[in-house]
């Protein structure tokens, strides 16, 4: 694990592996119980919904392990669609339910999806009574892509909004609005380094899957 070493030596405390289907989960639990430094998120992507059966997303080992801090990355995609939207939805639900009953935080992604993401997160928000039961928040809004009002409403339901490293671009107009006016009570950045590069910003990061947040230490 001497990556994980050298990272740690370089200043990066935590690192959140994140899974995105059954095996992603599987592998991201495996090294968390290898390494200390290491916590796992275990979740089904939506666009792998197709693919996910009732057995093989609620039935992992991963969600029993206690090195599994948040579930995700789970959520819609209207983007582009790779699964079909009522299987994404069916998807989603089944999971914030996991949540609920694990009472874990949750990584959510919602590309061109808020219309049904909303109504369903402010439930959930109003199921856990707004926040974790150690009062910490209920989950992540990750590449943040709403306007500054729907970052105020999922801040106000007990998530954090994550706004991503194309904040830089200077037609990034709606995002900067999020981040001039919500970031400072809820935030969370993404440290995509690739496209921070493009938009000729020097941001030092890990990759879009991996992030540390030392919120996370302490394992639910
Ligand atoms: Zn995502």
């Amino acid at each position: 694990m001497r990556r994980f070493e050298r990272a740690h030596e370089a200043g990066v405390e935590l690192i959140l592996a994140l899974g995105v289907d059954a095996a992603s989960s599987r592998l991201a639990v495996a090294l968390a119980e290898r390494n200390e430094r290491v916590l796992a998120a275990a979740g089904v992507h939506p666009h792998d919904a197709q693919d996910a059966s009732e057995r093989s997303s609620m039935n992992w080992r991963s969600w029993r392990s206690t090195a599994v801090v948040m579930v995700g990355e789970i959520g819609l995609d209207y983007y582009r669609n790779l699964s079909p939207r009522d299987q994404q939805l069916r998807l989603l639900r089944r999971q914030l339910a996991t949540a609920a009953v694990r009472a874990s935080r949750s990584r959510c992604h919602a590309r061109e999806a808020h219309e049904d993401m909303m109504p369903l997160l402010e439930q959930w928000s109003r199921d856990m009574g707004g926040r974790l039961p150690d009062g910490r928040p209920l989950g992540v809004l990750h590449y943040f892509s709403g306007d500054a009002d729907k970052a105020r409403r999922y801040i106000e339901w007990g998530f954090v909004i994550s706004v991503h490293t194309s904040v830089t671009h200077p037609k990034a107009v709606l995002l900067q609005e999020v981040a001039a006016r919500h970031v400072h009570r809820a935030p969370g950045v993404e440290t995509d380094s690739r496209t921070a590069r493009r938009s000729g910003i020097a941001v030092s990061g890990t990759s879009r899957r991996t992030s540390a947040r030392r919120s996370l230490r302490s394992r639910s």
